[in-house]
């Protein structure tokens, strides 16, 4: 098997593995951090860049949509309302409160482009392998290395893993529309989290039309036909709020951080209570007594025999009736929000011994409320409920084999992905498992799927803030005038 190292002798090497949008921010810390004269390999699997799963162009049937609002895209080097006049879609999305999928993905590819080229200006020698999954990756005195296509690549100095939800982490049910075009009359979907809906978006539009006619959104279908959603909560995630205050929020929160913390619970009546108390006062009357999961359980409607439509209804009424209150700007969702990114900062950096407080950590509630429903999603929720196409059972079902669909029906598993075990403190590294890399040092994992643990939702706020800690690591070893170093000479500084 033939070994090949790309570059000239000299520089310090660093591979990638992936170019989603984790390595777009990767990318962009890396450029802010003015990292220069170094060589960077980035391997991606597919022919595309930037945009990785979530906003890919297969992904994303041109109707779907993102939970990103712009404000919600963490800085890059294009900016997101400039670039969406001059390239971008914007007459065909005028009016959304987020942005489709499809389109962030652009807007991903375009900024990958953009920070390549840069890079190069300042001799970062970006090479970007298309079309090449990693599929072991390895370390020796000669470096770190990894093989893609029975090539061995050598001699890197660091690793990053941006390999994001990989095939066999998730039963994804993307890309959605091969999947929903069978043509079949009954539709079962197992979970309701976003991933569900997507699909039951995906055939709803496959196989007829909404209209909005300015009072309500109906649905009228092409032909006869249902989808049955089956799941343990049996609603939909919570209705899309904005983050535009999460930086406050989190402020205020660290403002109350205890000195020392014993455990979750006690971190989450330090910190989170008092922000609840301060910004959704009428929510906090009715859940201070409560401990953080059941807090959880009822502010999702999930404890209750709530069904999905009650459920909607109440959500969009209160939508409507929101804005003319004095709370509209303040959603629990964001104190939840920040206060899960919070406990995730200080995970990551100070608590190693809350891994055992998460044992039972109540991930599904977690998705289940900070969810984020776009309005329009919603409002075709419900005109597919009315309609009597779509309906919801709640209840612990366990999803068929594909193999025992009957000939009119087809089944969807949308039950997501947990994150793995927290023992596995070790990055994992699907589909790269039969390599063994002997020491974790050199080996940087910025994607949030491919940790170990992460309590929030993980998203592109996530991605951001990761690489930035990966860049600025990566900027340090490098840049320090110090001599080229072997790999040996490193673990020993
Ligand atoms: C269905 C879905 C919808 C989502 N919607 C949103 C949303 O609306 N807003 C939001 O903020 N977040 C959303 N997310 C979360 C989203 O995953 C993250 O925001 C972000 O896209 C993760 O980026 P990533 O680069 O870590 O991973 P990915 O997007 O998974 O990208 C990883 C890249 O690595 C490549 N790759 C994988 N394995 C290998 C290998 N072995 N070798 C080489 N290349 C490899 C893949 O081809 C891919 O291009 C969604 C996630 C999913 C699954």
């Amino acid at each position: 098997m033939g070994s090949i190292s790309l570059h000239a002798a000299g520089q310090p090497k660093i591979a990638v593995i992936g170019a989603g949008p984790a390595t777009v921010y990767l990318l962009y810390h890396l450029h802010m951090l003015a990292l220069s004269d170094v060589e960077l390999d980035i391997f991606e699997a597919s022919s595309q860049v930037g945009c990785g799963h979530a906003f890919s162009h297969e992904t994303s049937f041109p109707g779907l949509l993102s939970n990103l609002h712009p404000d919600d895209i963490p800085p890059l080097l294009l900016d997101f309302g400039e670039w969406n006049h001059t390239c971008g879609d914007h007459r065909n999305y005028p009016l959304l409160t987020v942005l489709p999928r499809a389109l962030v993905g652009k807007f991903l590819e375009a900024n990958f482009n953009a920070l390549i080229e840069i890079l190069w200006q300042r001799n970062v020698r970006v090479t970007v392998h298309l079309d090449n999954p990693v599929t072991r990756i390895s370390e020796s005195e000669k470096g770190c290395q990894l093989q893609t296509g029975g090539v061995w690549y050598i001699g890197y100095r660091a690793i990053v893993n941006n390999a994001g939800l990989t095939n066999s982490m998730s039963q994804s049910p993307y890309p959605l529309k091969p999947a929903c075009l069978t043509g079949k009359s009954h539709y079962t979907i197992f979970g309701s989290s976003l991933t569900a809906v997507d699909s039951i978006l995906t055939i709803a539009h496959l196989n007829g039309y909404f209209t909005d006619n300015s009072k309500q959104v109906i649905y009228s279908p092409h032909r006869e036909y249902t989808i049955k959603v089956l799941s343990p909560s049996g609603v939909f995630p919570s209705l899309w709020y904005p983050s535009s205050h999460q930086a406050r929020i989190m402020a205020f929160m660290k403002s109350k951080l205890p000195a020392k913390f014993e455990h979750f619970e006690a971190l989450y009546e330090a910190v989170c209570e008092p922000a609840f108390a301060h910004y959704c006062p009428q929510v906090y009357k009715q859940i201070a007594s409560m401990k953080f999961k059941q807090a959880l359980a009822f502010l999702t409607n999930t404890s209750s025999q709530c069904d999905a439509k009650r459920k909607l209804q109440c959500e969009l009424v209160a939508y409507s009736r929101a804005k003319h209150d004095q709370y509209w700007h303040w959603h629990w969702q964001e104190i939840l929000d920040a206060f899960l990114s919070l406990v995730e900062t200080l995970y990551a950096n100070v608590a190693y011994a809350w891994h055992s407080e998460f044992k039972d950590f109540p991930h599904s509630l977690v998705a289940k409320a900070l969810g984020a429903l776009p309005l329009e999603n919603a409002y075709k929720l419900w005109a597919l409920l009315e309609s009597e196409v779509l309906r919801v059972e709640r209840g612990c079902f366990i999803p068929p084999s594909r193999s025992q669909d009957s000939s009119d029906t087809f089944t969807i598993d949308c039950r997501g992905i947990s994150p793995p075990p927290l023992k596995q403190r070790t990055p994992r590294l699907p589909p790269l498992s039969e390599g063994s890399l002997t020491s974790h040092e050199h080996l940087y994992v910025g994607s949030p799927h491919q940790r170990s643990h992460h309590a929030a939702l993980p998203g592109l706020d996530v991605c951001d803030r990761l690489n930035r800690q990966i860049a600025s690591k990566l900027v340090k070893t490098f840049d320090s005038n110090t001599p080229h170093l072997s790999l040996m000479n490193i673990k020993n500084v």
